[in-house]
């Protein structure tokens, strides 16, 4: 690893200490040592600016450091910054309970709150295997997808992209998790169905786009044939919505613009706003009954430590104002329309395999190994972080729903110059 002059002191003190996210470190650049953050901007260490193409892994959709966000936590600060959930309530997680049911709309009643999204896709899976044993029937399978992404806790990574996935070496870890293929050819659903017979406990799928997967996309008759055959078979619809919610594709959640609604909704990420750390597992009334009982074992047995956490919910409740305060659909229609214009450009480029944009989501395919790293980017400006898969890199950006027009143009510029010449 080397350090440069300019690194700050905090950072030669710190980097032989800290162990990244997803990093080889034997060969990893060093990290850009971040100062502050506004709009869609990082100010880094040696006084430079990228404009940030990945929002903070999809969390910081209306840009950064917002300043009714900010005025929103420090408030709350002052009055709780913190009081544990079990036996006691507070105002900003019940008061963003109702509001979060309300935005995502019917049929959702309930909120389980939790700290990260893997963790919020582990209580939903728990919720849907004890639906199940709540109402006698030992169900166990999950039914998942190929190309998909749920997190990188044990249970989630069974879930993962089984090949190509970055969880491969923890395929099995004691989920019963059977994949299909996506977008479902004829027949693969069906027979699929057909091996787990009734011992289908719930599907689990991320709605319209599978992100950290491949940034694939798929169809809402897709969902619709997932809906009809949870429905015959008594299993749970789950839609993992972490990356997809609060107007990524353009509607409030993926599942209303693809018309089809889950029994359990899984939300986190762009939450608050990319401040606090926040999921939910949203639930019908339907599921949140069958734990009803004279025993407590018939309850959901599960409570993280910092659930509901109150500077979280204050962060999550300004960002849903902001949300409501603007039409985020029409916002994200006129992004989309930038993003297809950069698309276009580059796809003329020979290197470029394939270019897709949705909502505001542009995905761009390269031969595997043929990403240009992060590095490479930045040095026109731009953060962005390459997905790299056994069948092909994607180069994404996610912007900030917020994105000003001239920062979009560094963007496309440096998507372009870097694409250009790997
Ligand atoms: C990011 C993500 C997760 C995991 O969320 P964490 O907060 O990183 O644990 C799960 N599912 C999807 C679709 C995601 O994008």
């Amino acid at each position: 690893m080397s350090l440069t002059k300019a690194d700050p002191e905090w950072f030669v003190r710190g980097a032989p200490h800290v162990w990244r996210p997803y990093c080889q470190h034997q060969s990893a650049a060093p990290a850009l040592p971040v100062i502050t953050a506004r709009g869609s901007r990082l100010v880094l260490a040696d006084g430079r600016e990228l404009v940030d193409g990945t929002a903070s892994w999809w969390t910081a959709a209306h840009g950064y450091n917002h300043a009714h966000i900010a005025e929103r936590v420090r408030k709350q600060l002052e009055v709780l910054p913190h009081v544990a959930f079990g036996g006691l309530a507070h105002e900003p997680a019940y008061t963003l309970a109702a509001l979060l049911c309300a935005f995502a709309g019917a049929p959702f009643e309930r909120v389980f709150y939790t700290e990260s999204g893997s963790v919020a896709v582990e209580v939903a899976l728990k919720i849907a295997l004890q639906f199940h044993q709540n109402h006698g029937r030992a169900r166990k399978s999950i039914l998942c997808f190929e190309g998909g992404y749920h997190g990188d806790t044990f249970a989630t990574m069974s879930l993962c992209d089984p090949v190509d996935g970055m969880h491969r070496a923890f395929e099995s870890t004691g989920v019963k998790a059977v994949h299909a293929p996506l977008p479902l050819e004829d027949g693969a659903l069906e027979s699929t169905l057909d091996k787990i017979g009734d011992d289908l406990a719930c599907i689990l799928v991320e709605p319209l786009l599978q992100g950290a997967g491949g940034m694939r996309l798929h169809s809402a008759d897709v969902l619709k044939r997932l809906r009809k055959a949870a429905d015959e078979r008594g299993a749970l619809l789950i839609f993992d919505e972490i990356a997809t919610g609060f107007h990524r594709l353009g509607s409030a959640f993926a599942f209303h613009e693809a018309g089809v609604t889950p029994d359990l909704l899984v939300v986190g990420k762009a939450l608050t706003g990319g401040t606090l750390p926040l999921a939910g597992t949203l639930t019908s009334e339907k599921v949140f009954e069958a734990f009803l009982g004279e025993s407590s074992e018939r309850a959901l047995q599960h409570g993280p430590t910092y659930m509901g956490n109150p500077l979280a919910c204050a962060a999550a409740l300004a960002s849903l104002e902001l949300f409501g305060a603007s039409n985020h659909s029409e916002r994200v229609a006129k992004l989309a329309q930038s993003l297809h214009r950069i698309g276009q450009t580059l796809s003329s480029l020979p290197n470029i395999q394939s270019v897709r944009v949705h909502g505001a989501m542009l995905a761009i395919d390269l031969a595997p190994g043929t990403a240009p790293s992060s590095n490479a980017f930045a040095a026109h400006g731009a953060f962005i972080r390459p997905l790299r898969l056994g069948r092909s890199d994607v180069v994404y950006t996610v912007p900030p729903l917020t994105i000003e027009p001239a920062d979009l143009d560094v963007l496309g510029a440096a998507l372009l110059q870097t694409l250009r010449h790997p």
